[in-house]
């Protein structure tokens, strides 16, 4: 579970990026963060992975109150959330596999380990024929579906999207929804921020829309509500 009690956060004292914001998102739960650019969006994101500290409030994650994580224990903790960004940000001088297989290096996984997860992950994401290929030699929805895959070799309780589909035309948006999809099934938290107006419409999840720093409305299954 993810709760955000009263957290405010500004970054000068001057901007309210987020006010007394409270949610909770239980686990298992695929909710839609929208709003206008400057709602709070990735100030959300970036408290959510530690990256900054709210100005006022708590956040709890997994019943684990964040502001008691130590400097030394934010890579642990950042282990068991999986994050995709619009820009992919994958190693380009590394294939498919070697992207995914090195995330699993990070977190010292033996080389059998790797041998026999790397190609069961790559082959779930569809991307079986690509693992000898460069993140230039692909698709952006294949440099997507790599990016995924790199997220589930740690199996994270949570997985963050921003703005995944950002990058990609509409068809191969709905590809990467499909896996995401597929992720959250298998019991995964997702937590995705985006405009894509058809994709929220089209996936009838629990929708966040912020603006302004505070949420407007949370609705089950909701639409779009907002022009940007
Ligand atoms: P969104 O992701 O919804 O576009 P952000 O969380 O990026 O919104 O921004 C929320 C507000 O915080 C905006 O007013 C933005 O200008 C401000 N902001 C974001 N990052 C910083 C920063 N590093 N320093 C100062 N202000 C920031």
């Amino acid at each position: 579970m993810i709760q955000f009690k009263n957290v405010s956060m500004s970054y000068d004292n001057v901007t309210h990026a987020l006010r007394n914001v409270n949610l909770t998102i239980n686990s298992g739960e695929f909710v839609f963060v929208v709003g206008p650019s400057g709602a709070g969006k990735s100030t959300l994101i970036k408290l959510l992975l530690k990256e900054i500290e709210p100005t006022e409030g708590k956040l709890y994650v997994n019943n684990v109150d964040l502001s008691g994580i130590k400097p030394k224990e934010i890579p642990f903790y950042r282990r068991g959330i999986g994050v995709v960004f619009q820009d992919f940000r994958l190693l380009p001088d590394r294939t498919v596999y070697e992207n995914v297989a090195f995330a699993m290096e990070i977190v010292e996984a033996t080389r059998k380990e790797i041998r026999r997860q790397v190609p069961a992950i790559l082959g779930m994401v569809g991307l079986s024929s690509k693992a000898n290929s460069y993140p230039n030699q692909i698709s952006g929805g294949e440099q997507q579906r790599t990016a995924l895959a790199r997220t589930l070799v740690n199996n994270p309780s949570i997985l963050i999207a921003d703005e995944p589909t950002g990058n990609l035309d509409i068809r191969t948006a709905r590809e990467i929804m499909k896996i995401i999809n597929l992720i959250h099934r298998r019991g995964t938290t997702v937590i995705m921020a985006t405009h894509a107006r058809d994709i929220v419409d089209s996936m009838q999840k629990r929708v966040v829309t912020f603006d302004k720093g505070c949420i407007v409305s949370d609705e089950e299954k909701g639409e779009y509500s907002f022009e940007d």
